[in-house]
């Protein structure tokens, strides 16, 4: 559990008084109809009234970071409408947000930081709502009935800039920009509500829509499918492009990529290989050369389809960027810095990234705490690719050569990541080698069995390690408490 420094208290009360924005309406929030619910006959709004029945939480239950997400409702889908001009570098946005209530509420929270909010609804009335930090309190002006489903319109403008998270310091998330002017979002673990207004939790999946106009002359990527372009409905020569995610997406995993000469390229050798649409959203000099690896995705996508069962969504592809160290799994969309693409391990961060869309992705974490079931599972499949290529002699050294580089690493147990250090290596390589030993612990056939079983047993949706090892004593017949307790919480 992380506390809060008595010092970030103070900065924190300070942006209460200095963040608390009226709605634009002069009047307070009293509902109209007293007889709804006994909570509407009063008129507080206060969002300190938190432990009131019909205030929605400000956090999702997460054990690590307590206040990502809300509790009060559910989003069903995430209607983003941005203008991004590269000239002043501003994002003029509305967003639209499908909810349906899980309890009664006089007010709930979404989570946001940055921007001005120009105008912020619920149905078509104003509400109140204050800032709090990384919070944004709502006080409806009618009360939402448990069941109910609502929409909340909240227009913002300003300047989107990177961001630090909580979960490590390594590299700043949030909207990046580019050497060459691209921009891109990586927000892993906790940055979505760095760009929009959002339940900022993997617990609450929904569908997006993206549509995002930009000058002529940029083009724009996002995860899902392209529907199109149309002229922009901005003043000067703009293309406003389409995007739909319509498999069920935790905020993390939404991305756009805005960037000058970018184009989709098909990939239809790696199409016509895994059954699925492959596309690729490249700068222009990756079009015109396009690096090696990228031949290998549709073999990379039959291999494990082979190891995990049946791609869980409708296309896949990647887009590159500058000036990002790493590669982050965006749904159908992975984003890899172009140093990752110029590396000799390109190859095996592909095949790390392709795998997080069963495992990450459909399957994501209930807790981030869990966060091995991601990365401990990406790196498996590297062992995966490694087998299929070069055989079962190579794949056993180089297991046997990472469990000598992890012995004396000292990393975390990788069921026990530091809040602070979520993404350390604990969690990718004693991760992976978890696995690697439980398929010589259960054998193969319950080993393949297993992972099939967990990815469709939980596809688009959440899991905890419990379940992961529950389904791992079912399938295999053996008590594995020992197994999972020594490899999961204590140190190599
Ligand atoms: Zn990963």
């Amino acid at each position: 559990m992380r506390r809060r420094q008595p010092l970030a208290s103070l900065i924190l009360l300070a942006l209460v008084a200095a963040a608390c924005s009226p709605a634009p309406t002069t009047t307070t929030a009293t509902s109209p109809d007293v007889s709804t619910s006994s909570a509407t006959t009063t008129t507080t709004t206060s969002a300190n009234a938190a432990q009131s029945s019909t205030v929605g939480a400000a956090g999702i239950g997460d054990e690590y970071y307590p206040t990502l997400g809300n509790g009060g409702y559910d989003v069903e889908h995430y209607d983003l409408d941005l203008f991004y001009d590269p000239d002043d570098n501003t994002l003029d946005a509305a967003v639209i947000i499908t909810a349906v209530a899980t309890q009664d509420l006089t007010a709930f929270n979404l989570d946001f930081t940055g921007f001005d909010i120009v105008d912020l609804r619920v149905g078509d009335l104003p509400a109140m709502f204050e800032r709090n930090a990384g919070e944004l309190t709502i006080t409806p002006e009618v009360p939402i009935a448990s069941g109910e489903r609502f929409e909340v319109t909240i227009a913002y403008a300003g300047n989107p800039t990177a961001s630090s998270s909580p979960a490590f310091d390594r590299v700043a998330i949030g909207w990046r920009e580019g050497p060459d002017g691209e921009q891109y979002i990586v927000a892993e673990p906790d940055a979505a509500h760095t760009w929009f207004p959002s339940n900022d939790h993997p617990l609450d999946k929904a569908t997006f829509s993206f549509i995002v106009t930009v000058p002529d002359g940029y083009a724009v990527g996002a995860t899902g499918e392209f529907l199109g372009i149309e002229p922009g409905h901005q003043v000067g020569e703009t293309l406003s492009y389409t995007w739909e995610m319509s498999t069920p997406m935790a905020p993390y995993l939404a991305t756009i990529v805005i960037g000058e000469g970018y184009q989709l390229v098909e990939d239809p050798v790696s199409s016509e290989a895994a059954g699925i649409p492959v596309r690729n959203f490249l700068p222009a000099d990756l079009v015109a050369n396009p690096p090696d690896a990228l031949d290998d995705t549709g073999e990379m996508l039959t291999v494990l389809e082979e190891a995990f069962g049946p791609y869980p969504f409708d296309r896949y592809g990647i887009t590159v960027v500058g000036g990002f160290p790493a590669a982050l799994e965006n749904q159908t969309f992975s984003v890899f810095g172009r140093v990752i693409v110029d590396s000799p391990f390109f190859e095996f961060v592909l095949v790390h990234e392709l795998a997080h869309q069963w495992f990450g992705n459909s399957v994501s974490v209930a807790q981030w705490s869990d966060i091995w079931l991601n990365e401990g599972f990406a790196t498996y499949s590297e062992l995966l690719w490694i087998e299929h290529r070069q055989g079962r002699a190579v794949y056993d050294q180089v297991v046997a050569d990472r469990r000598q580089a992890a012995s004396t690493a000292g990393y975390a147990p990788p069921g026990l990541p530091p809040p602070t250090d979520l993404f350390n290596g604990g969690v990718y390589q004693l991760g992976g080698l978890l696995l690697a030993d439980l398929r010589v612990e259960i054998g193969d056939d319950a080993f393949f069995t297993l992972l099939r079983t967990y990815a469709a047993q939980f596809a688009h949706g959440n899991a905890t390690t419990q379940d992961f090892i529950a389904i791992a004593e079912d399938i295999s017949g053996q008590d594995l408490d020992e197994f999972f307790q020594v490899r999961l919480y204590e140190p190599l």
